[in-house]
């Protein structure tokens, strides 16, 4: 009798969760799922990239030869982060959903139902107040925040926070969220970034349903828009953006924003955004200084129930300076090689760990990696060149690897996708989305495909 390839995963995990450290089982394997079977091999959808890899590398031998016992032949597996299965606009969430087609204006994700119940799902559940550490690096967009979601629409409106990259702003963002339902569970809280903002917008034009649009936006009472720096230059984002700003502004409602810098310093962004930007509140973010990223590892430790002495603590904070992610790279880096190695977590065994973290501090948002770096890459994984990528030429042999290409430069730069389509003939974003699309699914359907793309990306993330 054939087994379904979530039988036959399930029958690994039993076998495999009695072989291995109970520590180890919960942080890689723990709550992974076959998702498909293409002929001989298993697709396992797992949380992160970082699992991917790190399973394939360490267990992956060990996880096909008992999928081969388990069935009774010859059985492969790869390991797909559960992140790449869908558009990666917003990671780890998904909110203010385009409605399906012939949805009434009201489609549930959007707006919640006239029941009032709001979306939680749009929220992570991670980022509240409780687990956000106060410094003396975000201690005004705190404080503000935490103003907000007591008296939203009254105290700062909008909000406006600001920073680089992995320093908090989502979490603030989510956190008023949060607070902001637990005390009136009817509140509408809608969580979007600029660019799902942008592709909805364009979706309405495109199908006439501008005035569902319009309406689902204003009917929320809690606005938050993520990102608004890929406002940059789309024209008639900002116009629609303006008018659902007003129109929120003017019946009271709060919305918070966020950017990777202050208002004035967006360029392309119209003077009369801007200043209703500034109306409000405008607070920045910076890098946590030494203590308070010891006191977020100190919280991280004790949310997570890890221990960490204190010398382990110095060392990581001392170490990563770049971002609070980073910061939170590195425990989890540590962690998976304590349990890998069976070794108690402490400073010698941290610095080995943490080595190649170091060393080329925060790879994954170094600028080593760029947009031509991956077309280079691309081309030559499918004979073609670099230039041809880029240029506007439309032969069948260019269209699968300028695709992947594409795809690859939003997975791994989150580039927006207007800068994207620039750096290939100029094509606009519409025709990125459905490139990417098109790679997604093709993923998912051809095992040969997939394995080309991510050793293409491997060979990428690890150069
Ligand atoms: P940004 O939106 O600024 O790029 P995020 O909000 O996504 O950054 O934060 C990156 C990670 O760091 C998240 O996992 C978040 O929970 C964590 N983080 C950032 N600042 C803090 C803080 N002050 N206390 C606890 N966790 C934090
Ligand atoms: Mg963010």
């Amino acid at each position: 009798m054939e087994l379904t390839p979530s039988e036959v995963w399930s029958h690994v995990l039993g076998l495999v969760q009695e072989r291995m450290p109970e520590l180890s089982f919960r942080t890689w394997l723990h709550g992974t799922q076959a998702v498909a079977v293409h002929g001989s091999e298993i697709l396992v959808e797992v949380p992160s990239d970082f699992h991917a890899e790190w399973i394939e590398d360490r267990y992956g031998d060990h996880l096909k030869e008992l999928a081969t016992r388990v069935t009774g032949q010859e059985v492969s597996i790869s390991f797909r982060s559960a992140s790449t299965s869908g558009l990666r606009v917003a990671p780890e969430v998904a909110v203010v959903q385009p409605p399906p087609p012939g949805a009434t204006p009201s489609s549930p994700s959007a707006t919640p139902d006239p029941g009032g119940r709001p979306c939680h799902g749009s929220l992570n559940e991670r980022y509240t107040f409780d687990r956000f550490v106060v410094g003396n690096n975000n201690q005004l967009a705190t404080a503000a925040s935490r103003a907000v979601a007591e008296n939203p629409g009254r105290s700062y409106n909008p909000l406006f926070l600001y920073g680089g990259v992995g320093l908090g702003k989502t979490h603030l963002m989510h956190a008023v969220g949060h607070a902001i339902l637990e005390r009136s569970p009817g509140a509408r809280v809608a969580y979007v970034t600029t660019e799902q903002f942008m592709n909805e917008l364009v979706r309405s034009i495109q199908q006439a349903t501008t005035r569902e649009f319009r309406q689902r936006f204003r009917q929320i009472d809690l606005l938050l828009v993520d990102d608004v720096h890929f406002l940059e230059r789309k024209d008639s984002t900002q116009e629609e953006f303006f008018h659902t700003f007003n129109a929120l502004y003017d019946a009271g409602k709060q919305v918070i924003l966020t950017s990777d810098r202050p208002p004035k310093e967006l360029p392309g962004v119209e003077e009369r955004l801007v200043s209703r930007f500034e109306w409000g509140l405008v607070a920045d973010i910076k890098m946590p200084d030494y203590e308070t990223r010891v006191a977020i590892l100190q919280k991280k430790a004790a949310d997570d129930g890890l221990t960490l002495d204190d010398e382990v603590m110095d060392f990581i904070a001392r170490s990563c300076t770049s971002s609070v992610r980073e910061l939170e790279g590195a425990v989890i880096k540590l962690l998976a090689y304590s349990s890998l190695r069976r070794e108690e977590i402490n400073l010698a065994l941290a610095r080995s760990a943490l080595e190649g973290v170091i060393r080329d501090g925060g790879a994954r948002t170094a600028p080593r990696l760029t947009a031509t770096r991956i077309r280079e890459r691309v081309a030559e994984e499918w004979g073609v060149t670099s230039a041809d990528l880029a240029s506007k030429r439309r032969t069948r042999q260019l269209t699968v690897p300028r695709q992947v290409a594409m795809y690859l430069i939003k997975e791994l730069l989150d580039e927006s996708l207007v800068r994207i389509g620039e750096g290939f003939g100029g094509r606009d974003h519409s025709t990125v989305i459905h490139s990417i699309r098109k790679v997604e699914s093709a993923l998912e359907e051809d095992a040969d495909f997939a394995r080309r793309v991510i050793r293409v990306r491997q060979h990428l993330e690890s150069a």
